[in-house]
């Protein structure tokens, strides 16, 4: 399997490769450069497909022949063992729980599966691995988790100070071992130039293998397109295709859907739903994206500005905006409206969301007003409601209940570097 630059002015290289480098020497993003397509019978067995197994062809399409079939299994078993239940809200809306792992964020799948991947090309080849990863709070525990105790990887995380939640925090700084925490003085925009003028600095490149977490690695990309086919598994026979509605950031969730339909699964449309942070709401209304720096919201992980996937959106797309159209409706909304869908739909159905997932809702709702034809909406539950308590209590009066995995965190002692948000000093820190 051949991977390209989204910018074309690299080689084109192997899996491997595109996961080890994490973005191409060219400063573009890696997409195959012929996309795979499933094989006819894939969506007839799909209803009776366990998430491993679907994890284990979708990913053997991604991987060619780079991985052996038993590898991949391993690696697909080992990622995915927890749940990932589709949850009926009413007849048409349908929410998808994806935050029954490790540290109850959708970001395990692509952190759970590129650990695994990057374990067993390292292992191949015995160089040590640098990990560097930029987080505005989900990103950074799902991988640090994800890569603890991993032998021959060592993870560096940058997060912007006090803007992420104690929990995340907790979360983030707390596992020691070959987990390294940097609490930058600045933004999530500030955490992720950074990140990425190290992935290109000729200097650190000289002396570590250095490379990203970030949702622009495809090793997190391929494994957030599982969970659509899983989706469908559940939702079983229906007379409308599924629209997804995808609370969004970095746009890294919404491209894995994108990857999945391009693959073979039908899917009616996706609502790129945002908070106040509208790029690519704007984008999609104006044909012009204008980045800008990320506000602060209740739905924190979705704080940016300048979204790093969006360099792949277009390029699946050929740069066709009308194209992009056709299969992209975008929304964005406010804190207001995020904490009072929270409200309505713990009153109406009993159910808690998370802000992130709340404007997921939003979206649909808006949707599916202008669109009655519209019959299954799947929203996808980014965050347990527990990971974000204040905002849930705020917004409903309840106390989530905060699963045990949770709770063990939050006891242990912070260890984490105080850091400037300038690049020299990030440098002096990798080079030492
Ligand atoms: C990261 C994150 C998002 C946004 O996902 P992107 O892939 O960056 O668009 C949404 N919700 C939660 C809870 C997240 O952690």
């Amino acid at each position: 399997m051949k991977y390209r630059s989204t910018l074309r002015r690299s080689p084109e290289v192997s899996l491997r490769e595109a996961v080890i480098r994490g973005s191409a020497p060219d400063g573009g993003l890696y997409l195959p450069v012929e996309m795979p397509h499933l094989k006819n019978d894939f969506l007839e067995r799909l209803p009776s497909l366990a998430f491993p197994e679907i994890a284990l062809e979708v990913g053997a399409l991604f991987a060619g022949e780079e991985i052996p079939p038993q590898v991949l299994e391993k690696i697909s078993t080992g990622a995915f063992n927890f749940p990932v239940p589709l949850v009926a809200l009413g007849e048409r809306l349908h929410i998808l729980e994806l935050f029954h792992g490790p540290t109850l964020a959708f970001k395990d799948f692509g952190a759970r599966y590129m650990a695994r991947l990057m374990e067993y090309f390292v292992q191949e080849t015995g160089h040590e691995l640098t990990v560097i990863v930029a987080t505005s709070g989900d990103t950074g525990s799902a991988v640090a988790h994800a890569f603890l105790g991993v032998s021959g990887i060592r993870v560096v995380i940058l997060y912007p100070a006090g803007r992420v939640s104690s929990a995340q925090e907790k979360q983030l700084t707390t596992l020691g071992q070959n987990i390294t925490a940097l609490e930058v003085a600045g933004s999530f925009d500030d955490c992720q130039r950074m990140a990425k003028q190290a992935l290109v600095d000729p200097a650190i490149n000289e002396k570590l293998t250095l490379t990203s977490a970030n949702s622009i690695n495809i090793a997190r990309l391929i494994p957030q397109s599982f969970y659509y086919f899983a989706a469908v598994a559940q939702l079983g026979v229906s007379k409308s295709l599924p629209v997804f509605s995808v609370p969004s950031g970095n746009f890294g969730n919404l491209t894995g859907g994108l990857l999945a339909k391009r693959i073979g699964l039908g899917v009616g449309q996706f609502i790129a739903a945002t908070n106040a942070n509208d790029v690519v709401p704007e984008f999609l209304r104006s044909g012009n994206l204008i980045p800008r720096a990320s506000r602060h919201t209740l739905s924190n992980a979705m704080d940016v500005g300048n979204p790093s996937n969006f360099a792949r959106i277009v390029d699946l797309y050929d740069n066709d905006l009308q194209a992009i159209r056709k299969d992209i409706w975008g929304c964005s909304f406010s804190d207001e409206e995020t904490l009072r869908v929270m409200h309505d739909v713990k009153e109406r159905h009993g159910y808690v969301l998370d802000p992130h997932t709340a404007v997921g809702v939003l979206g649909w709702k808006s949707f599916a007003k202008q669109n009655q034809n519209a019959t299954q909406g799947i929203v996808l539950a980014t965050a347990h409601p527990a990971k974000f308590a204040e905002v849930v209590s705020r917004a409903t009066g309840l106390h989530p209940e905060m699963p045990e995995r949770l709770a063990a965190f939050l006891d242990r002692p912070k260890k984490s570097i105080p850091f400037s948000n300038q690049f020299s000093e990030l440098q002096e820190f990798l080079l030492r």
